[in-house]
């Protein structure tokens, strides 16, 4: 039943890509051009289901996470901080800890957070007091983007809330660099 329905919705998202293009008014190329290229349409058609499937797997674990936020327990950056599983860290002083991503989106992936949660669960929860480590926070995102060799380029990520697709309910911004960035992001 889901993977009817990522595939039905795979191909509703997928129309729309050729309706956008078709909306262009721009003349189409010959049909037998186009039959004649099928294994592009087709290795296109496999790309995009699977970013589509990808995109619905962040959204529902984005949804699934915000469902539980307000409990206030610990969360997988706590056992990080603790030490308690591994994780390659690339910074750590008193206050923030810089580690890579276990799911890297560029040849650098660094999540950076502070140690000491202080009802920063996300951006959206900021107070006054907490602008001294959001600013400790952004500086370091420099620091570490110098030490890894993406000073040249690259780009701070924070996602905030089920809409922003936050899935580890602990502030963090992500350090993204080593590829060519696109604009606008999805
Ligand atoms: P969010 O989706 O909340 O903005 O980002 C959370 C990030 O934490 C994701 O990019 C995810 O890959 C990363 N992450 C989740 N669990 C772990 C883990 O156990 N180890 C590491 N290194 N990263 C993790």
């Amino acid at each position: 039943m889901a993977a009817a329905l990522t595939n039905s919705f795979s191909l509703l998202r997928c129309s729309c890509v050729i309706g956008s293009l078709a909306a262009t008014k721009r003349p189409l190329p010959p049909l037998s051009f186009s039959l004649f290229r099928a294994p592009p349409v087709s290795i296109q058609s496999k790309r995009c289901t699977r970013l589509i499937s990808a995109s619905i797997d962040e959204e529902a674990s984005a949804r699934a996470a915000a469902a539980s936020v307000d409990s206030g327990g610990p969360t997988i950056f706590d056992k990080i901080i603790a030490k308690e599983i591994p994780s390659t860290i690339v910074y750590e002083d008193e206050k923030v800890l810089a580690f890579r991503d276990i799911n890297p989106q560029a040849p650098v992936h660094v999540v950076l957070i502070p140690k000491l949660r202080d009802g920063l669960t996300q951006l959206g929860k900021a107070e006054p007091r907490h602008s001294v480590i959001l600013g400790h926070l952004l500086y370091t995102a420099k620091v570490v983007a110098e030490k890894e060799g993406i000073l040249d380029g690259f780009r701070v990520v924070i996602n905030n809330g089920p809409g922003g697709c936050q899935s580890v309910y602990h502030l963090h911004l992500h350090i993204l660099g080593g590829r060519q960035m696109k604009w606008p992001p999805g």
